[in-house]
């Protein structure tokens, strides 16, 4: 089969570089594409061409419900081609299948409708209330910030993605995309049906290539009115750093270690499952994960044991095939990373219960792949229960009272997501309400729909994405006073100063 070849997007015009990379399965390492490497020249006149766009005015101006019907037509466009774009997710990410048909695929779908849906129902542009004691008449207007940078990560390329690119666009922005080097093309894919559809030229720029120079050189330039970003909290930092500059506003999702905490009354069945369900979704590559098991004392052994032989009947294999539940990680790199995290755990004294290693069997030989793992006995204080591990193994922890639950699940540099098990609801959602956490979710993980704010607390990030208030975060507020008393210009100062 010929490698499919992606260029770069820049200005409506599909644009090859001299430099390509060529992308590799992660459940293989076989090739499956390759793709232009951009470099900051690209940035430059993506930027210039979202800048025209914008200036032009045509998309700002361009009714709402005109927006909206293009950024609908894109979702029905991906709706049409789901599988085949699911698949070649799972090729490019090495997500499941099951993964990539509902997380990658279904989701992104629902948000560019909800943001469609906000564009006809948002207040763009609305009379004020009185402003007394100004003899002036009030318009509330939210406007277009300008051009947009979005950096996107590997691990859910399509659905991050559509949470940036659909509010910009809904709000009326130009964009900058800069997706992930090991996962460009389904933001590709994205800008080829936003063509399709009618988006202007310029409106939408993809320019693919490395972090540094291409992510970088977009986080500093002086053409871009906002970034958001969702990555590592390390890079985060780095763009917040290189946003002082221009002052420009910017929103960070960034990374988690998110505690899932079983109350006494769980039940275990449940809680097991769910567990597992938390941390080894997206092969174990989720921000929300739910990476640190917090189980009381008295009921520890047991859950250890359970956890460790569903987490071993765990099917890890070919993404493509719908009977698997766990595939590899983004790289090689990345997996050797991960495995090193879990034996530095077991040399501080840790109990791998279930994995830790690379499966057995041919097909493992190549490709980057990780057992399910479970490690127990984790000290709350060790690296592998305080830092993000990014793969499919989940650390157990135990604690004697509801109390010390809660304080080890909020002592964490992090607060994007937790979890609370239990049986009575009053009780859970008590816990639930005393967790430092953007998100929280009572017996189930992994509840992001498009409606609610997605976004994390403290190092976890900067302001929300979804939500009602989703396009509050791609316009500038602004009022517009109109004094029509026909009396002089400095009526309302005066009145004011001399308090007549
Ligand atoms: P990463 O930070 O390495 O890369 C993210 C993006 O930033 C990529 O496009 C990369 O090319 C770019 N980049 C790298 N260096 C840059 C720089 N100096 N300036 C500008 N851009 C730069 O993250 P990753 O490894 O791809 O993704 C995993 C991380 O993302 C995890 O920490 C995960 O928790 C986090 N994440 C967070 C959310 C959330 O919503 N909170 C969602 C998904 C992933």
């Amino acid at each position: 089969m010929n490698t499919p070849h992606y260029p770069l997007y820049v200005n409506g015009e599909w644009t090859d570089c001299a430099d390509h990379s060529t992308l590799t399965d992660p459940a293989t390492g076989e090739p499956v594409a390759t793709v232009a490497r951009g470099t900051t020249e690209h940035v430059d006149r993506a930027v210039a061409a979202a800048a025209a766009a914008h200036a032009d005015g045509f998309w700002r101006r361009t009714p709402p419900g005109r927006r909206a019907r293009i950024i609908r037509a894109v979702a029905d466009a991906l709706e049409r081609r789901q599988e085949e774009l699911a698949v070649l997710q799972s090729r490019e990410n090495g997500a499941t299948i099951r993964t990539s048909r509902v997380l990658h695929l279904g989701l992104s779908i629902a948000h560019l409708r909800y943001f469609a849906d906000l564009a006809e129902s948002y207040a763009f542009e609305i009379p004020g209330p009185d402003m007394h004691p100004f003899p002036s008449t009030g318009i509330l207007r939210r406007e277009p910030l300008g051009v947009v940078a979005a950096i996107v990560p590997f691990n859910l390329p399509l659905t991050v993605t559509a949470l940036k690119v659909g509010p910009a666009l809904a709000a009326g922005n130009a964009v900058v995309l800069k997706p992930d080097e090991h996962t460009p093309l389904l933001a590709l894919e994205l800008a080829r049906e936003f063509e399709a559809a009618g988006l202007p030229r310029g409106v939408l720029n993809v320019v693919t290539g490395d972090g540094v120079p291409v992510g970088a050189h977009l986080s500093g330039h002086p053409g871009v009115r906002k970034t958001a970003f969702t990555g590592s909290t390390e890079v985060g930092k780095a763009i917040l750093r290189q946003s002082a500059d221009t002052v420009r506003r910017v929103t960070l999702e960034l990374g988690g270690k998110g505690a899932n905490i079983v109350l006494p009354d769980a039940d275990l069945d449940l809680a097991v499952d769910g567990a597992l369900y938390a941390v080894m979704a997206n092969n174990g590559q989720a921000c929300e994960a739910g990476s640190r098991l917090l189980v009381p004392r008295e009921r520890a052994a047991g859950f250890v044991s359970a956890l460790a032989a569903r987490a071993a009947s765990l099917r890890v294999g070919d993404p493509l095939d719908p009977a698997t539940d766990l595939g590899p990680v983004i790289t090689r790199e990345q997996r050797d990373l991960i495995l090193a995290r879990v034996e530095e755990a077991r040399a501080d004294g840790a109990a791998v219960v279930c994995g830790g290693g690379v499966p057995e069997g041919e097909r493992f030989g190549t490709g980057n792949w990780i057992e399910p793992t479970v490690v127990a006995g984790v000290a709350s204080d060790s690296r592998i229960a305080r830092e993000e591990v990014f793969g499919p193994v989940l650390t157990v922890l135990v604690y004697d009272s509801v109390e010390e639950a809660v304080a080890l699940a909020n002592d964490t540099a992090y607060g994007l997501s937790a979890g609370v098990w239990g049986r009575d609801e009053a009780r859970a959602l008590d816990v639930a309400r005393r967790i430092d956490a953007g998100m929280v979710f009572v017996n189930d993980w992994h509840v992001t729909p498009t409606a609610y704010p997605f976004g994390g607390m403290k190092q976890s990030g900067l302001g929300r994405e979804g939500g009602p208030d989703a396009l509050d975060a791609y316009t500038e507020s602004k009022f517009i006073s109109v004094d029509r008393s026909g009396g002089p210009a400095d009526h309302a100062a005066f009145a004011l100063v001399l308090g007549s």
